[in-house]
């Protein structure tokens, strides 16, 4: 542990809730849309970025 400071663990961390949450959201069929208005994810949006969970009007709450 001492290799890697906090930082980085929080960093895996939050990834890690980040991967978590979309696996949910593929299971209860939400994965593609905006968790916020429920507009459809792009499929280029979601390959650049596979954790994308929010369109692109509400980024910041993703
Ligand atoms: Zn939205």
């Amino acid at each position: 542990m001492s290799e890697f400071g906090n930082e980085s663990v929080t960093v895996i961390e939050a990834t890690l809730n980040d991967v978590d949450r979309a696996l949910e959201r593929l299971r209860v069929g939400t994965y593609r849309s905006c968790q916020v208005c429920g507009t459809p994810i792009s499929e280029a949006e979601l390959i650049a970025n596979p954790l994308l969970a929010n369109c692109p009007a509400h980024p910041e709450l993703a």
